[in-house]
């Protein structure tokens, strides 16, 4: 039987066979067949070894569209990543660091802000500003008037979207409109983390409809860049190539050089400072990184 690992905690994978159920599986043997872990989001086929208790055992992973580092998940077509426009105000640094970090492992990224009910224009204003020229789709919702939530939906259809974003932004209420039968917590940052003291958060993936899925993915605090060099980076300023052409220097920086057309493009407000100062802070970052 072939299904698709929805799950997996503790040496265990919970397998979703269609119309059949949950499987809770082992994977015996295919590390050692296939040298490979197996990954949420995994398409597998597995043997039953109990049909009424729905255990089985993993015999096979299927080839896998592509395979992300962070988060560790399998079959992934796109991100969205959720910040709250206000209360809280983006962590832009945070943001652009996991834009970096996807489309370093060649998904792209939507990018919906969240709680448009009690947001000012200026402030819905700032952001279409900053990252439409960086070329990101963006939505803008609220849970509370369900602004926007049809083009989330339309933007997910048919797709396996990988879901992040920092605690107390939405996440969980955008989820549970998406799939009323996720049963996501939401509510204060204090009580969650009252109530989820004795639960583990894992990445799992919910079923919106059809092949509609997402895979919520906990754990968002730590985006280490991953192991690139600092001459990259630029690469993932999308915005920074059509004034590449006026610096003086081929392979400039845009830190310190003279005559640097990215420069000249920040002092004439037609790239975003936010931007600018976090890529010289990844830049810094990844100079007094060590290579190996
Ligand atoms: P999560 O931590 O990102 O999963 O966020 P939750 O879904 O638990 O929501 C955090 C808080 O923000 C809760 O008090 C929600 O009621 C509130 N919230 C969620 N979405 C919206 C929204 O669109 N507008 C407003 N004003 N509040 C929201
Ligand atoms: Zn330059």
């Amino acid at each position: 039987m072939q299904g698709k690992i929805i799950k997996g905690i503790a040496g265990f994978y919970y397998v979703h066979v269609a119309g059949a159920g949950v499987y809770e599986c082992k994977a015996k043997g295919i590390f050692r067949k296939q040298k490979i872990k197996p990954l949420v989001g995994d398409n597998v086929a597995i043997d039953i070894l109990d049909e009424a208790e729905k255990k089985g055992n993993i015999n096979d992973i299927l080839p896998r569209k592509n395979e992300l580092i962070r988060p560790a998940v399998a079959n992934v077509d796109q991100a969205l990543v959720i910040f709250a426009i206000t209360r809280p105000s983006p962590n832009f640094n945070l943001l652009d660091r996991f834009l970096i970090t996807m489309e370093r492992q060649g998904v792209e990224t939507i990018i919906c802000f969240n709680k448009k009910d009690i947001a000012q224009d200026s402030e819905i204003e700032q952001l279409q500003d900053i990252y439409r020229k960086c070329g990101y789709r963006i939505v803008f919702t609220s849970t509370v008037d369900g602004v926007g939530l049809d083009k989330l939906k339309e933007l997910m259809e048919d797709r396996t979207t990988v879901v992040a974003g920092p605690s107390g932004v939405g996440k969980s209420s955008i989820i549970n409109i998406l799939q009323p039968k996720a049963g996501m917590e939401t509510g204060g940052l204090s009580e969650k983390i009252e109530r989820g003291k004795h639960t583990t958060r894992h990445s799992e993936i919910i079923n919106i409809e059809g092949n509609t899925y997402i895979m919520d993915t906990p754990g968002f605090s730590s985006l280490a860049l991953l192991d690139f060099t600092k001459e990259e980076l630029r690469d993932y300023f999308i915005e920074f190539e059509e004034y590449e052409p006026a610096c003086r220097f081929q392979g400039c920086s845009h830190i310190n050089e003279p005559d640097c057309g990215v420069k000249a493009a920040l002092e004439a407000g037609d790239i975003s400072r936010t931007r600018y100062s976090n890529y010289v802070e990844m830049y810094n970052e990844l100079k007094d990184q060590r290579r190996y």
